[in-house]
């Protein structure tokens, strides 16, 4: 696979054209950012952990029925995907309530919802990526109802399948990002990554977290959170709690 020109330079990753018209090539790199970019560091091996941790979940979630971009990782940084057409919406799945949901409503972090909460945000950095209601996405012809249900529909299954996928490796799936886009034919395929940097992971035992919550409030061992995950990715899901402390 000839890695072709450079089309765009992200936050975290960086996209190659192919010598094929319908592949990307995603390099993950160790930058990080958070509150919209005020907040900016690097993440030693965050790069190498991203790419291996997204590979073996979407190859996860690819066998279980999940159409996403994911066709290889060609590098210890560097995945090949389908080129797709994003759909400009950050679909987060919510289990238990953090982040900007504590501080929209108020609620203590760690309360465990209902059921699943999934929400949509604007995928605009020069916005802030604010929430969107369903009729704000209709208004800005961002997807139509189909495709929103469609979302919705595809989020509530990575989301069981991931909190079965975690809690097998003792951890808890608190809330996690999802990035969709469309083929020419109209297929929407699961994109981008999923890894620490947009899940957030608690040790099922201690609640100690294992995500980038550690590097957006300077609770230090970020670099010993993400290879704590890749550890628990690669172990073997029957692997009991004590075993895997080992
Ligand atoms: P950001 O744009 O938020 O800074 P990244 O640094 O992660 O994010 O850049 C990766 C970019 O690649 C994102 O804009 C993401 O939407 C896009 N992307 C991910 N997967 C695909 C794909 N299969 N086809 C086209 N673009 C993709
Ligand atoms: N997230 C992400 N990218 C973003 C915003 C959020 O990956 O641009 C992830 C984040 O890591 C968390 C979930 O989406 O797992 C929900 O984030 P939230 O809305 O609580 O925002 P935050 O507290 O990170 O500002």
């Amino acid at each position: 696979m000839q890695r072709g020109e450079k089309l765009y330079e992200g936050k975290a990753k960086v996209v190659y054209a192919t010598d094929q018209p319908d592949q990307l090539l995603i390099e993950f790199k160790d930058e990080a950012t958070a509150f919209d970019g005020k907040k900016r560091g690097t993440i030693a091996q965050k790069g190498v952990r991203n790419a291996a941790i997204t590979a073996v979940i979407y190859r996860y979630l690819q066998d279980h029925g999940i159409p996403t971009h994911f066709l290889a990782q060609v590098s210890d940084t560097v995945l090949l995907v389908r080129k797709v057409k994003i759909i400009p919406l950050e679909v987060v799945v919510r289990n238990i309530a953090a982040g900007s949901f504590c501080r929209r409503l108020g609620w203590p972090e760690g309360q465990t919802l209902f059921n699943p909460l999934v929400e949509f945000f604007y995928k605009d950095d020069r916005l802030g990526d604010p929430l969107l209601t369903e009729d704000h996405i209709q208004l800005l012809r961002l997807a139509t109802p189909e495709q929103v249900e469609r979302l919705k529909t595809l989020a509530l299954q990575v989301n069981q399948l991931l909190q079965r996928f975690w809690s097998e490796r003792g951890i808890v799936l608190v809330d996690f990002k999802l990035e969709f886009g469309q083929t020419p034919t109209g297929e929407i395929l699961l994109a981008d990554e999923i890894s620490p940097d947009t899940c957030r992971l608690w040790d099922a035992s201690t609640g100690d977290k294992l995500d980038k919550d550690r590097f957006r409030q300077d609770l230090g061992r970020v670099e010993e959170a993400y290879a704590e995950i890749l550890r628990r990715v690669t172990s073997s899901p029957a692997a009991t709690p004590a075993e895997r402390g080992k």
